[in-house]
């Protein structure tokens, strides 16, 4: 097993192009993903198959991930420098349509933040304050068998949020004893679920930061008690049956590569680790 498990942002749009939209590079890497004889798996079965002989991915498997949790994730928006989007769902599903044999084959991962309060102050701080941080398609989506959605934390530890301490924001390494991994992990969960209508057990760690306290001690120690499978950080690396459960690898559009070519090379497992 080598599978590449790609991440995508559908907010952050920086050019009009492939480089700089998700939403342009997603249409394309899927028609790519199709012409290369790849297979896009749901998360949970690479998950599934980590340390173990008698479960596998399917050879040529490739996995798609979302993080934030914007709804442009769901569904279309309108940008206000680069005008109407596609959104990445509906990205999906015209695929599907497009090539019949996809249908029921294609899935994607939606990592979203729990807090509402913390969602609104980033909207207003950090995107354009057109309440592209809803939680109400959530539901939805997670009832379509198509987009899961999982958790991305209570609240990023984003430093314009109010309950995140002076200083130790903007990143996640000062998730680092108990009773913040809790906030972070555990409440979040329980708080998702109340809207999703299931509890997230896959985290992907914003910032792709992996504390020592989290990749070492709260969730290898306390599973049965936060009920994490497993989480992702952004190392862009491929998993294999041996690969931490804890530190899995991830390629990020945008950051680990800007254009088709270097797509083409990362799922025909051609990208030297870093
Ligand atoms: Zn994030």
């Amino acid at each position: 097993m080598q599978v590449p498990i790609l991440c995508y942002h559908s907010h952050i749009i920086t050019s009009p192009d492939y480089a700089g939209n998700g939403h342009l590079a997603l249409a394309r890497d899927l028609e790519l993903i199709m012409e290369h004889g790849k297979t896009v798996v749901p998360l949970r079965q690479v998950i599934d198959a980590l340390g173990r002989q008698d479960r596998h991915a399917p050879d040529n498997a490739v996995v798609i991930t979302f993080d934030d949790g914007s709804k442009a994730d769901f569904m279309p928006i309108e940008h206000p420098q680069f005008g109407p989007q596609p959104g990445l769902y509906p990205i999906l599903q015209r695929h599907e349509h497009r090539y019949p044999q996809t249908v029921g084959a294609v899935h994607a991962t939606s990592f979203v933040i729990a807090c509402p309060q913390a969602r609104q102050q980033m909207d207003t701080a950090c995107l354009f304050g057109l309440d592209w941080m809803s939680d109400d398609w959530w539901a939805q989506a997670e009832a379509s068998g198509t987009l899961s959605i999982e958790s991305h934390s209570w609240n990023h530890n984003n430093a314009v949020c109010d309950d995140v301490p002076e200083g130790t924001g903007d990143q996640f390494y000062s998730i680092d004893t108990f009773a913040r991994a809790e906030r972070q992990i555990r409440d979040a969960a329980a708080s998702i679920a109340r809207i999703s209508g299931r509890r997230p057990d896959i985290f992907a760690y914003p910032y792709g930061h992996v504390s020592d306290y989290l990749g070492h001690e709260y969730f290898p120690r306390f599973q049965q008690h936060h009920g994490m499978l497993a989480a992702l950080a952004t190392r862009p690396d491929y998993v294999t049956e041996n690969t931490s459960r804890w530190h899995l690898p991830r390629f990020v559009h945008g950051e680990h590569w800007r254009d088709p070519e270097t797509f083409i090379q990362i799922i025909n497992g051609q990208m030297q680790s870093l």
